[in-house]
C-alpha cells in the first residue's frame, strides 16, 4: 500500500495521457468521477482521470460527511432512493472499514414539532428493513429520562423521548482520495490540477479532449473513445447543447464549533424549529460539526462561501437544541459551503425541495456521457451504471468488480500506531486516516513523529504522506484536504502555514517567492471563509 503517488507520478501520468490512446477519459475528480475511474480501470479499460483543481475540492469535499441512507427522504416516500443508499452505505461500511465508520444517531421527538413518535417508529422500522445485510445495530427507543441521561444538555422542553438509529461517517475528501488512489492502483492514469478546456469532436462525435496542465502551464491533446463528464455543478460547460441548464444547484453550509461549547455527546438529527428541516449535529473529535442549510444559488460556482445568514441559521438551530451553549459567530472554528448538483425538473420556479436528489446519466448526440446528482454514499452504484454504458459503447462487456473489492487503508489496531512511537491521541487520529504500513514508510526522520501545531494531533509524517502518497501539489491541498487543519485548528492552521509550505518546497521544487505565493493564497482562502464573522474574524 506504500506506493508512490506524488507530484512526480502526476507529471509522468500527464505525459502518458498525451501519448496513449484511451478507452475512457473521465473529467472531474469528485467522488463520482473517481468512482467511474475506479470501476472502469478495474474492468480493464484504459482509463484516465483528470481534475482541474484538487481531488475532492468541489462538492465532494464540502458535505455533511455522512454515509447514510437519507432517513428524511422516507417522509417523501422515496423508498427506492433510500433503499439504494442504505445498501451502498452497508457495502462501504463492510468494504472500507478504515474510512467509513458506523455512527449512532439520537433522533429526539418533541411534542411541539414533527415528526411524531408514530411517524418516527414507522420510518425507522422501514429504514432498518431496507438494509439487506443488517450489519449495523438496529433502532432502539429511549424514554425522555433516558434521552436526558444520554444527552444531558439537550433541550428538555417538550421532549418525549428519542430513537437511536445507525448510519456512518467518513472524512469526505479523504474518501475521494482513497477512491482515486484505488483507481490508480487498478491502472487508471490520474492527475489533479489538470483541466479539460475543450472536448474534441470528429465528424460530430467526441474523440478526446484538450487538457491544460495548471501547474506546468502546458496543454495537451488526448485521444479517447469515450469521454465521461463528471464535473458536478460545472456539468454544462463541457456539453455542446447548453440552452437549457441541466442542473439547479442549491447551497449548503456547515460550521465547526468547539464540542465543549455545545455539549453534545452523540450525533443528533434535529428538526429545526424555524422551518422543520433536518439539521445534523455530529461529534468530530473535540469539535461539533453542524449542517446543513439548503438555499437556492445563482452565483458563480467557483466562489461559494458561507455567509452571515447561513451561519445564523445553523447557530439558531444548535442553540435551540442545546440552550446552554449560547454559541455565536465568534465561536465558529471554521465554516464551509458546497453546491448540490441537483437535477432540474419541471419549471424554473420549482422550489428547492422539488428538485430531484436522484442521479441521472445521459448521452448527448455527440456521444459525451454526463453523470450528475446522487450522493457521496451512492457513488459506487452510479459509477457502475456509467461504466456499463461505457462498456456498451465500446462493445466490451465486462461486469463491475467494485462490489466485492476492499477500498482504502486497512483499519489497523491502535497499538500498532503506538508502537511506531505516537501517543494515544495521535495514534487515534492516524488510525482514522492511514494504514500503519503507510505511516511507517515515512518515519525516516525524527521530526516525522513530532506534532505540527500545539494542541492538535497532526504530525509531520502526514505532510510527507501528503507529498509522496497523496499527490498534494499545493499548500491548500495539504492544509484543507490531506491534513484538515483548515477545518480543525482554531486558527485554521495559519500559524503553521509557513513551516508546512517550507517543508513542501524541496519536494515540489518551490523557490522562496513560490512559497510566499502559496502562503498568501492560503491566507486569502481562510480570510474569505471567515468574512461572515465581520469584526469577530479579525
Ligand atoms: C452541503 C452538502 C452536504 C452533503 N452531504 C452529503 C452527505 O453527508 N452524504 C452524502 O452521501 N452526500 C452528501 N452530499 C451530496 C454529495 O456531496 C454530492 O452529490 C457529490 O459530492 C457530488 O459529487 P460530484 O463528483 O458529482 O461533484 P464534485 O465533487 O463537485 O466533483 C466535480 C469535479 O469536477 C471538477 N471539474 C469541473 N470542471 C472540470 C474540467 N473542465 N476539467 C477537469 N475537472 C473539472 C471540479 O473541480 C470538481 O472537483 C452533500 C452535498 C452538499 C452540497
Amino acid at each position: 500500500m506504500s506506493e508512490e503517488f506524488s507530484f512526480r507520478t502526476r507529471a509522468e501520468n500527464l505525459d502518458r495521457i498525451a501519448r496513449e490512446a484511451l478507452d475512457v477519459l473521465v473529467v472531474g475528480g469528485g467522488i463520482v468521477g473517481a468512482g467511474v475511474a475506479r470501476d472502469a480501470a478495474s474492468r480493464g479499460l484504459r482509463t484516465a482521470l483528470v481534475e482541474r483543481a484538487d481531488f475532492g475540492s468541489g462538492t465532494s469535499g464540502k458535505t455533511s460527511r455522512l454515509i447514510h441512507g437519507g432517513l428524511r427522504y422516507l417522509r417523501k416516500f422515496k423508498v427506492g432512493l433510500v433503499r439504494q443508499a442504505v445498501r451502498e452505505r452497508d457495502l462501504l461500511v463492510a468494504r472500507a472499514p478504515g474510512l467509513v465508520h458506523p455512527l449512532p444517531f439520537v433522533l429526539p421527538a418533541y411534542r411541539d414539532r414533527g415528526p411524531s413518535k408514530r411517524v418516527m417508529r414507522f420510518g425507522l422500522f422501514l429504514y432498518d428493513f431496507l438494509s439487506k445485510d443488517k450489519k449495523l445495530p438496529r433502532r432502539v427507543w429511549l424514554s425522555s429520562a433516558e434521552t436526558r441521561a444520554r444527552e444531558p444538555r439537550l433541550n428538555p422542553g417538550g421532549l418525549e423521548g428519542a430513537a437511536i438509529y445507525y448510519d456512518a461517517w467518513a472524512d469526505d475528501a479523504r474518501l475521494v482520495l482513497a477512491v482515486v488512489r484505488d483507481a490508480a492502483r487498478a491502472g487508471a492514469v490520474v492527475a489533479n490540477h489538470a483541466e479539460v478546456v475543450g472536448v474534441r469532436r470528429e465528424g460530430g462525435r467526441v474523440s478526446g479532449a484538450e487538457i491544460r496542465d495548471r501547474l506546468g502551464d502546458r496543454s495537451m491533446e488526448v485521444r479517447a473513445s469515450v469521454v465521461v463528464n463528471a464535473t458536478g455543478v460545472w456539468l454544462d460547460r463541457l456539453r455542446w447543447l447548453r440552452d437549457v441548464p441541466t442542473l439547479r444547484p442549491t447551497k449548503g453550509i456547515h460550521i465547526f464549533l468547539p464540542r465543549k461549547k455545545i455539549g453534545n455527546r452523540h450525533a443528533l438529527a434535529l428538526t429545526a424549529r424555524r422551518d422543520g428541516r433536518v439539521v445534523f449535529v455530529l461529534p468530530w473529535g473535540n469539535l461539533t460539526l453542524v449542517g446543513t442549510t439548503d438555499t437556492d444559488f445563482h452565483g458563480d460556482p467557483d466562489r461559494v462561501l458561507p455567509d452571515r445568514d447561513d451561519v445564523a441559521y445553523l447557530l439558531d438551530a444548535v442553540n435551540d437544541a442545546f440552550p446552554e451553549s449560547h454559541a455565536g459567530p465568534e465561536d465558529v472554528v471554521s465554516a464551509y459551503a458546497g453546491l448540490r448538483p441537483l437535477l432540474r425538473r419541471g419549471t424554473a420556479d420549482a422550489s428547492e425541495s422539488d428538485i430531484s436528489r436522484e442521479h441521472s446519466i445521459f448521452e448527448d448526440t455527440d456521444g459525451l456521457i454526463s453523470v450528475a446528482g446522487g450522493k457521496l454514499t451512492t457513488h459506487r452504484a452510479m459509477a457502475e451504471q456509467v461504466v456499463d454504458l461505457v462498456c456498451a459503447r465500446l462493445r466490451r462487456h465486462v461486469p463491475t468488480r467494485t462490489v466485492a473489492e476492499a477500498l482504502g487503508p486497512s483499519l489497523d489496531p491502535l497499538e500498532t500506531f503506538m508502537e511506531l512511537g505516537f501517543d494515544e491521541e495521535t495514534a487515534l487520529h492516524l488510525q482514522g486516516r492511514h494504514s500503519a504500513a503507510d505511516v511507517r514508510s515515512v518515519l525516516e526522520t525524527p521530526v516525522a513523529r513530532e506534532r505540527i501545531a500545539e494542541g492538535m494531533p497532526h504530525v509531520w509524517a502526514e505532510v510527507a504522506l501528503a507529498l509522496r502518497q497523496e499527490m498534494a501539489t499545493s499548500l491548500e491541498d495539504t492544509m484543507v484536504r490531506r491534513l484538515g487543519l483548515f477545518y480543525e485548528a482554531s486558527d485554521q492552521g495559519l500559524s503553521v502555514a509557513v513551516p508546512i509550505a517550507e517543508r513542501m518546497a524541496p519536494e515540489l521544487g518551490w523557490d522562496v517567492p513560490r512559497v510566499e505565493r502559496e502562503v498568501d493564497a492560503y491566507r486569502d482562502l481562510v480570510a474569505a471563509h471567515r468574512a461572515f464573522k465581520g469584526d469577530h474574524g479579525r
